[in-house]
């Protein structure tokens, strides 16, 4: 057996060899190996483009912007991936993120992770309730409960209980299908189409509260943490961001399993994040779009994804204008994560892509890129299409009136 390595050596050789023997081109004379090697750290490589291209500021978004998908709130307590309180742990005040807001043509954002009981209505009093038509806040379901043999019926009642309280929506993190077991943090992981949430499906279609769904995660983190793995920094920063081995299923598997939920509540409204969790696959999105009626997508977090692809990102967003909602996962104070960071350049970053066509720019206010080694390309959006994704396709799914 060789392996890679010796593999490729051999290569170099013979095709070195063939361009001598024909009287090719051949860099040097001295072969491969004699070739000196430098070492550097992945780490240290700070690689500065002498590309000059042109370079667009753009501030201020076009038309007002309605943020589908931000996390100014979380779980206090959470556990083995699994948040277990209703007790809320503040991000942002309200006066810091209406500053930014304000500054960037935000009118509105959507606080996905609003929790469950008394945390949720504190959470609706001190932002949505005091300042109406600028935040929106969705409930979470309470895995706490989870193991009560009514958990089906008391789920679905919590959702009447969080929509009376005033809920806009229902948000699912990827705790289902990758963290949220039997025994909650133990024993064999829940299906994402378990028939015990069909009570809770059901109940969100008939409140009208659309449910943002965030199912499986980027299909690198589903391979070996390895040199071949294009998001190899940011795994080895992050180890227990891999799903790889253990009991994990496949990527494949969880979007089908979340495909039977759709397909089970036509009447349900699904906002699938992050590009419908496939943004590096868009045809497959595409086709579920087609398939599913009730699916719509965000494109939070991955303007990383969609900026590698412009032109086929282009005409994705051109097909499906009216079913793909402007999100960020922006969360106030989150350093640690450049790419979702609440900040002004965060959002000039999302602006420059949708609205210019300027070339090989970061995707993410950082010295490496946090999401891989790549840069983005901006895709010129005309303003008919700005205007539904920025704000018209989520005021739908809100019931807002423009
Ligand atoms: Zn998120």
């Amino acid at each position: 057996m060789i392996n890679r390595r010796q593999w490729l050596y051999g290569v170099g050789v013979m095709a070195g060899a063939a361009a001598q023997r024909s009287g090719g081109f051949t860099k040097d004379n001295q072969g491969p190996q004699k070739t000196q090697h430098r070492s550097l750290d992945l780490y240290d490589f700070e690689p500065t483009s002498m590309l000059q291209v042109h370079e667009s500021r753009i501030e201020h978004a076009k038309f007002p912007v309605l943020d589908f998908h931000t996390h100014i709130t979380t779980s206090a307590k959470s556990e083995n991936g699994v948040e277990l309180a209703s007790e809320r742990k503040y991000l942002g005040t309200p006066e810091e993120l209406l500053a930014v807001m304000d500054r960037k043509n935000i009118r509105a954002m959507v606080n996905l992770t609003g929790g469950y009981g008394k945390g949720l209505g504190d959470v609706i009093n001190k932002y949505d309730r005091a300042f109406p038509g600028r935040f929106y806040t969705f409930t979470e379901p309470c895995y706490e409960r989870w193991k009560e043999p009514a958990y089906p019926e008391l789920q679905a009642q919590a959702i009447e209980q969080a929509h009376r309280q005033g809920a806009s929506g229902l948000k699912i993190l990827k705790t289902l299908g990758l963290y949220l077991r039997e025994n909650i943090t133990s024993g064999v992981l829940v299906k994402i189409d378990d028939p015990r949430f069909d009570p809770m499906w059901d109940a969100c279609g008939q409140l009208n509260m659309p449910v943002a769904i965030h199912v499986s995660d980027p299909v690198a983190f589903f391979t070996p943490t390895d040199r071949f793995n294009e998001r190899y920094e940011e795994l080895n920063n992050h180890p227990d961001w891999s799903f790889y081995g253990g009991d994990f299923p496949g990527n494949a598997e969880l979007l089908e399993a979340r495909n039977r939920v759709f397909a089970r509540h036509p009447k349900t409204q699904f906002v699938v994040l992050h590009v419908g969790n496939f943004g590096e696959n868009l045809a497959n999105v595409a086709q579920n779009l087609d398939r599913f009626p009730n699916m719509t997508v965000d494109i939070a977090a991955r303007i990383g994804e969609l900026g590698r692809q412009p032109r086929t990102a282009r005409k994705f967003f051109d097909k499906y204008q009216d079913r793909i909602l402007f999100g960020t996962d922006a969360t106030p104070h989150g350093d640690e994560f450049p790419q979702q960071v609440f900040n002004d350049q965060l959002y000039e970053i999302y602006y420059r892509f949708l609205e210019t066509d300027d070339e090989y720019f970061d995707y993410a206010p950082a010295k490496i890129p946090p999401q891989g080694r790549w840069r983005i390309y901006g895709i010129n959006l005309p303003e008919t299409v700005l205007r539904k994704l920025y704000f018209e396709n989520a005021a739908r799914q809100l019931r807002v009136t423009v």
